[in-house]
């Protein structure tokens, strides 16, 4: 069900959970505890559910995991001090999904109006991300910072104006660059702004981001029907080469690629990307 800014028809949302393109009426409630219940109440169903396939029972068990993993760091670090690294790609969004399911659980008074998250804006950023991102904001209730800065100079800024934030979530995968050494908690690399990263879809594969998100119905960026399997800028970002459409006559390019959850090796994933 992915999000499609300019195609109004295929907004459909799922019963329940928010869509990014249909931004929700001011609510009065002054926390973010209906959108948390609302949340945990699906993933809940999910857990309790037994498995239609094997992924899906992979992607339970990632899933618990990756729960308590949030459940520790809200244990280290009070909600003020924390906050989510978000660029309206697939694998943070499926971490937005789980914080906020986790939330449900958090002591209500202690709760936010908004989730305090950070979005480093690409040089050259795809309309289709930045629409996505804005309609988050709305869906999840996010008080989103941007910072059109290089990343590690970002985050110093960030951390200069937000002075309370000591964790960040962070949706990075074993097979991203650098993710090969990560945990569920890194402190951030020597010459980087000093803060605590938690990773708790570090060991998630590929498909089993595509089978959370899928499965639960949960709305996504519209280049990932077009091909594109990892988001970067527009100058260095293409439909993945490994779903190009066979004989499909099409009209338009993007028309000519398999949407993203088609693929399912995790080191295809990157293939669209220039580095
Ligand atoms: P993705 O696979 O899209 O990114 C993985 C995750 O990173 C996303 O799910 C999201 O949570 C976050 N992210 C990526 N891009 C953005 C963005 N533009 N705005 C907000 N969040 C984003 N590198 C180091 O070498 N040492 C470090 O200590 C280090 N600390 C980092 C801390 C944070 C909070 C982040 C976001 C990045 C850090 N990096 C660090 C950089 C990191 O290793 C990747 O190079 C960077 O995240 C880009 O990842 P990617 O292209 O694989 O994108
Ligand atoms: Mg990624």
């Amino acid at each position: 069900m992915p999000l499609r800014p300019d195609d109004k028809h295929e907004l459909a949302p799922s019963p329940s959970l928010p869509n990014p393109a249909t931004p929700t009426p001011t609510s009065a409630s002054p926390t973010i505890l209906p959108i948390c219940q609302d949340i945990a109440g699906r993933v809940n169903a999910f857990l309790d559910s037994e498995p239609e396939t094997p992924l899906l029972r992979q992607v339970q068990a990632q899933t618990r995991v990756a729960l308590g993993v949030i459940s520790a760091a809200l244990e280290r670090y009070s909600l003020p001090e924390i906050s989510l690294s978000y660029n309206g790609g697939k694998d943070c969004l499926v971490l937005l999904i789980l914080l906020l399911a986790s939330l449900a659980h958090h002591p209500p008074t202690l709760l936010p109006r908004k989730l305090q998250s950070v979005y480093i804006i690409s040089p050259h950023p795809f309309a289709e991300v930045d629409a996505f991102v804005d309609g988050s904001i709305d869906a999840y209730s996010l008080d989103l910072a941007r910072y059109t800065q290089p990343m590690k100079e970002a985050f110093r800024l960030y951390l200069r104006e937000h002075a309370g934030v000591k964790a960040i979530l962070v949706g990075t995968r074993r097979t991203d660059p650098h993710g090969e050494v990560l945990t569920h908690f890194d402190a951030t690399d020597h010459g980087w702004p000093a803060f605590m990263r938690v990773h708790p879809v570090i060991d998630w594969h590929y498909a089993e981001i595509w089978a959370f998100i899928r499965h639960l119905e949960i709305p996504y960026c519209v280049l990932y029907d077009r091909g594109y399997t990892s988001l970067g800028g527009t100058t260095d970002t293409h439909p993945n080469p490994a779903l190009k459409a066979g004989n499909v006559q099409s009209e338009t390019k993007e028309q000519s690629f398999r949407p993203a959850y088609e693929l399912v090796e995790d080191k295809a994933e990157r293939l669209g990307r220039d580095w």
